[in-house]
């Protein structure tokens, strides 16, 4: 299983009753000390769709799950290629993505320098929750405020000249998003495509109130067989032992 979302730890709890399955989670590496799924864990890279496919054979893998984050870009054509070479069986397990509705104003963006487009063009005050990696192209607009959302600090943090750090750690529900919304005067939203069958917070109440949301688009995915829930891919690895 190649990991690092919530759908992966919980895939990793559901196998792992099972002693007929040995289940290995592979995760990136990027945090210093991740939580560990159940069952066996490895950590880092494998060197590209090549070294994958190496260890897929070397491991004597049957399956592989690609259960990493919507927004991880590369993994999953990794996974794909890899398969191919090792004769290994592949699913795609990915939430799925949010989709406007009725009362929705939704821009849809394919990268960050069409959402800093929108931003300058249509925005005063901006919530900017897309986390601390890729703030960089939005600290380029300085006559827009923006209130930066994220779980730890930006290193370094981007020179903004007029933004405000909200270190804060999700879920949120719609009502503390309204409050925050209200309170900072926000008119746009900017943030991922990451998808759930939950619907977010800062969806439904950027609905109530009938904000902006400058949506980014999934990077593109190999077709390949997939699920939506971890049940399903329970139940297609059960399927592949009968
Ligand atoms: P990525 O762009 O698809 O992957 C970049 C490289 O990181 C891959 O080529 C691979 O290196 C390595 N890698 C990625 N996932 C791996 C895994 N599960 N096990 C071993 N190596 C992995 O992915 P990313 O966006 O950097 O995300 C890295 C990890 O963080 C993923 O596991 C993902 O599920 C998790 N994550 C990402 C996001 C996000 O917004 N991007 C959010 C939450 C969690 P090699 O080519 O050397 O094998």
């Amino acid at each position: 299983m190649l990991g690092g979302t919530t759908e992966a730890y919980a895939l990793a709890a559901s196998l792992a009753g099972d002693a007929s399955i040995r289940t290995i989670t592979s995760l990136a590496g990027r945090t210093t000390s991740p939580r560990l799924p159940q069952g066996e864990v490895r950590i880092g890279g494998f060197g590209g769709a090549e070294g994958l496919a190496a260890y897929l054979l070397t491991q004597k893998i049957d399956a592989t799950i690609d259960a990493t984050h919507p927004f991880s870009a590369r993994m999953g054509w990794n996974a794909a290629a890899a398969a191919k070479t090792a004769q290994v069986k592949l699913l795609r397990l990915a939430r799925p993505a949010w989709q406007a509705g009725p009362g929705d104003h939704w821009i849809d963006v394919g990268d960050w320098d069409e959402a800093v487009s929108v931003v300058a063009r249509e925005s005063r005050r901006v919530l900017l929750a897309i986390g601390r990696q890729e703030l960089e192209p939005f600290a380029a607009i300085t006559d827009v405020f923006f209130l930066i959302r994220s779980v730890e600090a930006p290193e370094p943090m981007p020179g903004f000249a007029n933004a405000e750090l909200l270190l804060s750690r999700g879920p949120f529900d719609a009502t503390s998003e309204r409050a925050l919304i209200e309170a900072q005067n926000i008119d746009t939203i900017v943030c991922k495509n990451s998808g759930g069958s939950v619907v977010d917070g800062k969806l439904k109440a950027a609905r109530g109130l009938g904000l902006r949301m400058v949506m980014k688009r999934r990077p593109a995915r190999p077709e390949v067989a997939s699920v939506a829930t971890v049940d399903d891919a329970v139940a297609w690895v059960r399927a592949l032992k009968r």
